[in-house]
């Protein structure tokens, strides 16, 4: 563990809130997220400094001021000794100032006392001491405070064991856990999200209150909750989360797609892998080799499509048909639900989703020239991703399967690389387009030139003719006159 009198090696600017606030005459402590990073050896670089006024006059200055007021004349005396390369932000009406300097986030608040009602996350604010603030902090690992005053500098306060607590990976509420989830029910989320980050656990009695009170969850916004969705998507292996999120009943509420995934069915001795946990399997594979957020959002819910299409045959098993289609479909419904970002990030996801099938489909029906130049036409600059995804989408236990399955979307992938070198289909615009087809045969926009269009594409991506103008050209005069259309230009040599 980091020794707390080490402060100022991590950051001078610490000595220099420090020499501020005696300046101001009033008594501050970094606090929270800052202080359990930094006993983790975790980097981080936002700081709060809570602040509560000064006992008296400052002895030197003649400065005092209660804690809100001494947060915001704080952070403006400590904007000055930073000089020009920090920049100061006031929030009068919240009683904080914000400065920032060289990539740090300083927040400067006065100590707070919470009380809460039970309809709403948004407490009754009373100024505090520093007890009072730590007793507001949500787990013990949170509400450890540093001291940065001169008669005290680097001092700990550890009022609940948050030490303890780190050393032994805990995570778990300074006051009785049932009045701290149900106060704010985002600590719920919050909770497994540490948990998941920091590869915690969470205290027993802690997570029974959090399975009591998920029903809390219900004022909550679903920005805030997605935010926390997209840290624990964001830790290393975001399985432990998920997993949490589901044994605290939590999971149901916010994405019933998922437990809909969940459990095996037998019939006539044939049974169906456990969706939930596979799909578990394939987002802790991809965070193994990718750190973007939305194909681990679509790993996630790559399968979601399979608790609607799930069919038994005597003869053929089981069966999910289309589940990929349909998976689009369900993406589309959480995304709009969790407030999740309706822009290409949803349509990156639904494309991965939907095309997750294509390179192993492509594999048992033979890898056929035009089949993959339609994967890489349709994929484009995603088609690595979806690669990614297919290979962690291989979860089964048996051996030689294992091998099988790597090798045949080797396969695929060698042949991406050969057809994408020689046709160049990626990012592929047919080489005559709705414009020329227009010129040429004097048409307005029509249902003609969609036909023209199209029939070009197709005979590119099946090989029918070469990638060029010349050849499409022809064609779609060829096309044209099928249609009954001349063309009303000189036709090109
Ligand atoms: P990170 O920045 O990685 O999300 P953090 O612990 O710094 O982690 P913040 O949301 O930045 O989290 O909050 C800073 C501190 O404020 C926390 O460490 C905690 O002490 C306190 N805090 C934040 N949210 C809550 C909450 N909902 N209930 C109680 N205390 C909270
Ligand atoms: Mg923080």
């Amino acid at each position: 563990m980091q020794d707390t009198k080490d402060l100022s090696w991590e950051h001078p600017v610490f000595k220099v809130i420090s020499e501020a606030a005696r300046h101001c005459g009033c008594r501050c402590y970094v606090i929270g997220g800052y202080v359990r990073d930094f006993l983790l050896k975790r980097k981080s670089v936002d700081i709060d400094i809570v602040c509560t006024g000064g006992q008296g006059q400052s002895a030197d200055t003649g400065n005092s001021a209660d804690g809100p007021r001494c947060g915001i004349m704080l952070a403006k005396e400590v904007r000055s000794a930073l000089g020009k390369q920090a920049r100061l932000s006031v929030f009068k009406n919240f009683g904080t100032a914000q400065v920032a300097y060289k990539g740090l986030e300083i927040e400067f608040v006065g100590a707070r006392k919470e009380s809460y009602r039970s309809d709403s996350r948004k407490p009754i604010v009373e100024n505090g001491t520093l007890e009072d603030d730590q007793n507001r902090r949500d787990f013990t690992i949170n509400a450890l405070a540093i001291s940065l005053n001169a008669d005290d500098y680097g001092t700990l306060a550890d009022p609940f064991g948050g030490v303890r607590d780190l050393e032994n990976k805990l995570i778990r509420t300074p006051l009785d856990p049932d009045i701290t989830f149900s106060d704010d029910p985002l600590r719920m989320f919050r909770a497994i999200r540490f948990a998941s980050q920091l590869d915690f656990r969470i205290e027993d009695s802690t997570f029974d209150a959090i399975s009591r009170n998920r029903e809390r969850m219900s004022i909550l916004s679903a920005e805030r909750i997605t935010s926390e969705l997209n840290k624990i998507i964001l830790s290393e292996r975001p399985s432990r989360g998920f997993i949490m999120l589901d044994k605290a009943g939590l999971l149901e509420l916010v994405l019933p797609e998922m437990t809909a995934l969940k459990g095996t069915e037998v019939i006539s001795g044939k049974g169906h892998k456990d969706v939930f946990l596979h799909s578990l399997a394939v987002l802790d594979n991809v965070a193994a080799a990718s750190g973007n957020p939305y194909l681990r959002w679509a790993a996630l819910l790559h399968d979601t499509g399979k608790a609607v299409t799930k069919h038994f045959d005597e003869k053929t098993g089981w069966t999910f048909r289309n589940h990929d289609y349909i998976g689009t479909k369900i993406v589309f419904r959480i995304f709009k639900r969790l407030k999740l970002p309706l822009n290409e990030n949803l349509r990156y996801v639904q494309k991965i989703v939907g095309l997750h099938m294509r390179p192993i489909v492509l594999v048992e029906d033979k890898v056929t020239d035009s089949a993959v130049r339609r994967l890489l036409f349709e994929a484009g600059n995603d088609i690595e991703d979806l690669m990614v995804l297919c290979k962690a989408d291989i979860t089964t236990k048996n051996e030689s399967k294992q091998k099988q399955y790597r090798e045949n979307l080797s396969l695929v992938e060698q042949k991406l690389k050969d057809i994408e070198q020689k046709d160049h289909v990626r990012n592929f615009q047919p080489p005559v387009d709705g414009a020329e087809i227009m010129k040429v045969f004097n048409l307005p926009p029509c249902a003609a030139v969609g036909t023209i269009k199209s029939a070009i594409k197709d005979a590119i991506l099946d090989g029918k003719i070469p990638n060029d103008h010349e050849a499409a050209y022809r064609l779609m005069i060829e096309e044209g006159a099928k249609l009954g259309l001349a063309p009303a230009l000189p036709v090109q040599a």
